[in-house]
Parts: structure tokens; sequence; C-alpha cells
């Protein structure tokens, strides 16, 4: 998230320590500030220090810059009231800080009191007001349909012993890992993280014996906390994340991936379910938005606007109803606004207009034709039609992919890992033992790939543009991931790979076509999957001419076989089948790109950012951020 003048945040104890060092920090961003503290004085004079910041910074706004609320965060009412106010008053939530907090009024060891005024209000405070501020803030974030950052303020304590204070170490571990189990909200744009730092020289801090501060490399400079505040707000790859922030090893997420690997549950003991989702609560409306293609254009966004449908009940008997909650993005998507995929001339094409976008979603059935016997009412289920950038959409009931859950991992698994999946078996026909080269290989289809042909007994060598998309192909098992950007292609295969490569799944075409058939060998295949680099030339898809094919086939033995999974829709179910097998039971890993992209008016935003080349893993546009997070509990 960009932190702009004009958002709004709320920071629970900011009248002092660590949340009044992170109220000023985000008032100099031109943030509007709630200031939740017990203590009036401080709290108001934190406000006025806000109020004079934003007459700095000149942002012609009109609200007032701080609101101070003195409050009892261990009283759900006033807690409950203070977060209305600001949401009346602001008009939404973008970011909540609870940062309210105190150590052990009475030490554990000798409290011998009933509790009530030592350790229960210390847990009051830590973990059960943090518990509530927590869901109020996603309540307000939901309600407003924004994106939202929630930053919950933990402590090291909360992952290793304090043995002088076991009350106030439990309420920071409940906190993380309270925290931690949240993840699943980024799929509605809302992401929660814990922050952790050690010894901050505060008010709180002063009564901890000095000796121990000391055992930390003793106090560690605020600035290092709000930094470590900043990274959880604006990197949008972090939810359900955990930042510990100490002297000895600065900035480091926890678990590591190592550690997590370690302890991490495989899914394969999960239950596989698929008769799910009655108590989904699925309102079927009159009318819904959906986008339609009114100008053939391979420019997405021209091509297309977001359009009401009206909804005609009750279906035709073979047909089913699907409210969507994933669509997922494909680079084709601009080939298919351009009128491409209609065959014949430009005149035929436009004679389709206006046309619904969109291939592939995952979602529940909402409603069915008399005839339907073998689908019901609040299942998953996933189509690869056209017509799925929508909020709902009616197909005939043969379209229908039966899923085990309407996740985005789904939605990747539809175009994306199909075509992996259906290519290498069909087109590339792959065996074990050989060198496979994957080109755009962090990308939607890319990334699976990868995997099925390292699953398959190969070595595998994968080509991206970026560090971090390396990194993720490492991750993936790749033998050899080649950033573009750093490294030239053709002289790491010409100097590491002198015998060629025996396949190739290549979908960058241009150049990038040329290096890779110069790079197979003998007896090779190249199944050409798409040529994303050509679908937006500037004056369109100009075809290129490959002088001298045939000849440099016919001298090695090559073959070049093209692939389009729409010829392969008898395959779909039975490979989907075998994806979903792999993922849940932890063989395969499916990358979904953590970029938000929320209801159907983000789609072209999304389409552009694909085409950005900046996307790692699939793209996917969450379609219905309230509904995904009750199916998100299936
Ligand atoms: P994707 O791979 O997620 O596309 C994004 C990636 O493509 C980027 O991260 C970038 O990767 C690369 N890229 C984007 N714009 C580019 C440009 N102008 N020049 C060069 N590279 C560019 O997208 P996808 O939806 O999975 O599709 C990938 C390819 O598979 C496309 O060619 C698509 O048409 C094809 N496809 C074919 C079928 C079929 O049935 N044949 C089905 C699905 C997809 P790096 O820069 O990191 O390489």
């Amino acid at each position: 998230m960009q932190l702009r003048p004009g958002m709004s945040a709320i920071v629970t104890g900011g009248a002092s320590g660590i949340g009044r060092a992170l109220v000023l920090a985000l008032a100099r961003e031109g943030i509007f500030i709630t200031i939740i503290d017990f203590a009036d004085e401080k709290g108001r004079e934190v406000a006025s220090l806000v109020e004079k910041e934003a007459s700095k910074l000149h942002t012609g706004l009109e609200l007032p810059a701080a609101m101070f609320i003195k409050c009892d965060v261990t009283d759900s009412n006033e807690l409950a009231a203070a977060f209305d106010k600001h949401v009346a008053i602001y008009g939404g939530l973008d970011i909540c800080i609870t940062c309210a907090g105190i150590g052990s009024p009475v030490s554990f060891y000798e409290d011998r009191t009933d509790g009530s005024k030592s350790w229960r209000r210390t847990i009051a405070i830590n973990l059960v007001a943090v518990i509530d501020s927590t869901r109020l803030a996603i309540q307000a974030m939901q309600e407003a349909k924004k994106p939202g950052v929630i930053i919950n303020v933990g402590s090291a304590s909360g992952l290793f012993p304090l043995y002088n204070d076991p009350i106030y170490s439990g309420s920071k571990g409940g906190v993380v890992i309270f925290t931690r189990s949240l993840a699943l909200y980024r799929r509605q744009g809302i992401r929660i993280n814990v922050l952790c730092p050690e010894f901050v020289q505060t008010e709180m801090a002063s009564k901890v014996d000095p000796k121990i501060i000391n055992l930390t490399g003793g106090f560690m400079p605020m600035e290092m906390v709000v930094k470590g505040a900043f990274e959880l707000i604006q990197n949008e790859s972090k939810a359900g994340s955990c930042l510990w922030i100490s002297n000895k090893r600065g900035y480091e997420y926890w678990p590591t991936p190592g550690e997590e690997e370690k302890y991490r549950r495989h899914p394969k003991n999960l239950k596989r379910n698929s008769s799910i989702l009655t108590p989904l609560n699925i309102q079927v409306p009159h009318s819904f938005e959906k986008i339609v293609v009114h100008t053939l254009s391979h420019d997405f966004r021209s091509a297309t606007s977001v359009v009401q449908a009206s909804l005609k009940l009750p279906l035709q008997p073979d047909y089913v109803l699907l409210k969507i909650i994933y669509a997922g993005v494909n680079a084709s998507d601009v080939n298919f606004s351009s009128g491409r995929y209609f065959s014949g001339s430009n005149k035929d094409s436009v004679s389709v207009l206006p046309f619904d976008a969109g291939f592939e979603a995952v979602g529940v059935i909402a409603a069915i034709g008399n005839s339907v016997k073998h689908l019901k009412v609040g299942t998953p289920a996933a189509i690869m039609t056209f017509g799925s950038y929508a909020e709902f959409t009616v197909v005939h009931a043969r379209h229908i992919l039966s899923v085990e859950r309407p996740d985005p991992e789904v939605v990747a698994m539809l175009t994306s890992g199909l075509t992996a999946s259906i290519a290498l078996e069909k087109a590339a026909q792959i065996d074990t033992g050989k060198t496979v080269l994957v080109t755009a290989a962090a990308g939607g289809t890319g990334q699976f790939a990868v995997q099925l042909a390292k699953l398959a007994g190969n070595k595998v060598i994968a080509t991206c543009g970026g560090k971090d998309k390396a990194e993720l192909l490492k991750d993936l098992g790749v033998d050899r991931a080649i950033d573009y950007k750093a490294e030239n292609i053709k002289t790491v295969l010409k100097e590491e790979f002198p015998k060629g490569v025996d396949i190739v799944y290549e979908s960058v075409g241009g150049e990038m076509f040329d290096l890779c058939l110069n790079a197979l060998a003998t007896y090779g295949r190249l199944v050409v999957i798409g040529m994303i680099s050509q679908y937006q030339g500037e004056h369109g898809w100009k075809p290129r001419n490959y002088t001298g094919l045939c000849e440099k086939l016919l001298a090695r033995s090559q073959t070049v076989a093209g692939f389009f999974l729409i010829q392969y829709s008898n395959l779909w179910q039975e490979h989907l089948n075998k994806l979903m097998d792999l993922h849940y039971s932890g063989k395969l890993k499916v990358a979904v790109d953590p970029k938000q992209f929320l209801g159907v008016h983000s789609v072209a935003n999304a389409v552009d950012y694909l085409h950005s080349g900046k996307s790692i893993g699939k793209v996917v546009v969450c379609i219905d951020p309230n509904f995904s997070h009750q199916a998100a509990k299936l």
C-alpha cells in the first residue's frame, strides 16, 4: 500500500512510546489519525503535534488532521464507539495499528491476588483488546470495500520467553499467533501483520531490569521500529507475517522459510471437501456487473467497459448460475479483446460485438435449472468459458468443472496449470531425464511447467526478468534460473548447456523464440505456448516470418509443436484433478501474485499489470471480497 495524504489511520496506545512515534511518522505522510489512548493529556499533546505537522504539508484537505479519543481499550463498547467515530469522520479506515500495551503490574512469581488487577489486566490490554481492535478494523475495512492494513504490535517476548514476565510474554505470544492465523484476509485486500521489536527506550521499558536489556544488545533505535511498521504497510506481499526487529539481526521475518518448512502441516492429511457450502448465504440479485468488449482492440482498457446485466430467472433447464469469487487474468485477454479468437476477417469479429470478457473463474453454484441433477447449489465450481469477468455468469451445466475449493490457487490451476499439464504431456511428450527450458517461467503458466517438468524427473532451466522471480523459481525447484536482466540467456545456454535442450516450453515469442530454437538439441521439441511479447505491438500483432525454419528443423530432426488449450477441453477435468491432488498433497506449489485486485472494476488494472512484466505467479482478481471471506472458511 502506498501511503498517500488523505488516507486515515487509527493507532491505539498512540499517546506515548512506540505508538506515539508511529503516529508522528504517519502524520509526516499526511495521514489523518485517530489516537486512542487512556492517557488524556499526552494523547491531546500528540494530536496537536499531528495538527502542526499537517499544517506544514498544506494538503488542502478539510478534515481534522488528528483526533484524540480517550478510551480504555479493554472496554469493548468504548472501543467500538471510537472506531465508529473515526469511520464517520474519515469515511473509512486504511491503517490500524494496535499498540496499547502494558507490562505486568505485579510479578507473576509474587502475585497472591485474584489476578483481576494484575495478570488479567495485562492479558485484557495486550491480547483481548488487540483481538477486539483487529475485529473492529476488519469490519470497517470490509464495509468500505477498500484494501487496508492492520499492524498488531507484538514483541520479541512473543517469540522468545521473557522469564521475568511470563504474562507479558504469553500475551504477546498470543498476539503473534493470532495475527499469523489471519493471513487469509489478504484475499479480501486486508493484510494483517505483527511487529515484534526488542527493547525500545520507552516508559514501559524503563521498568525492565537493565541487565535483561543489555543481554539483547541494549535499546534499539525507535527509527528501526517505525521503518519496520512502514515495511509491513507498504509491502503488498506481507499478510499474516511477523517481523522481528532486533539489534543483533536487524529485520527478520519469523519464522524463516527454513523454520516454517520444518514444522509445516502438509495438507495431504487435510480432509478433501467437495460437497460443502450450505452455510453460505448466496443472494441472487436481479442484476449484476460484468465486463464486455465493445470495441476490438488489444488495449483491454479501451476495448472494454463494465456494464449492468439483468439476471433472468428461472434458468433454462440445463443451465447453472455461478457466483464468481475469483477470476483469473491471462496474457490472452488482450488477444480476445482484439477479436483474434474469432476466426475469419475483422468484419466477422466486429459482428460479434459486444461480447463478454474473461476466460476463467472459480465460485459457488448459486442456482441450477430443472434438468441439472448432478450439481448442487452451494457447491464450489470452476468455469473456463467466456464471461468470467462478472459477478455472476450463466453457463451450460456441461461447462462446470468440479473443484475442491473456490480459492485463488485453484484459479491458477485452470488456464495456466492446465496449459502446462496438458501441453507438456501431449505437445512436448515429456519424458524423464531430459533438459527442459521454460520461458516466462515465473508467470502464470510457467510456474506450473517448471514444477511438472521437475516432478517428471527432468533438469529444468527457466528464464525470467528479475531477482524476485529468480528467487521464486529456485524455491520451485528449478535447477538453473536465468534472470535475463542480470545475465545473457544465450551465453548461459551456450556455456552451461552446450549439447542443447531437449524440450522448450516457450511463451514469449519474437527474439526469445529464435533464441530457444537455436538452443534446441538434436531430436528436440519446442512447444509454442504463446508469444506475449508480440500481443501488444504498436500496430497490433504482426505475424513473423521464420526464414530457414524448415531447413533448421530437418537438419537436426527437431519438432516445433503448437498448443492451444481450447482444443483439449476433453482433458480439462482429468488434468485439473491431477493438479489439485499434487497441490493438496504438498507436491505442487501455486504462486499467486500478491497484488490485490478487488472487484470487476479492477480487471483492466490487473490486465495491464500482467503485461507490465512485473507480475510474479498468477494474477487473480477477487470479484467479491466479502464473499471470499465466507468461502475461505470452507
Ligand atoms: P504470464 O506468464 O503470467 O505473463 C506475465 C509474464 O510474461 C511477465 O511476468 C513477463 O515474464 C512476461 N512478459 C510480459 N510481457 C512481456 C513482453 N512484452 N515481452 C516479454 N515478456 C513479457 O501470463 P500467462 O497468462 O501465464 O501467459 C503466458 C504465455 O502463455 C502467454 O504467451 C500466453 O498467451 C500463453 N498461454 C497459452 C495458452 C495456450 O493454450 N496456448 C494458454 C495459456 C497461456 P518475464 O519477463 O519474467 O519473462
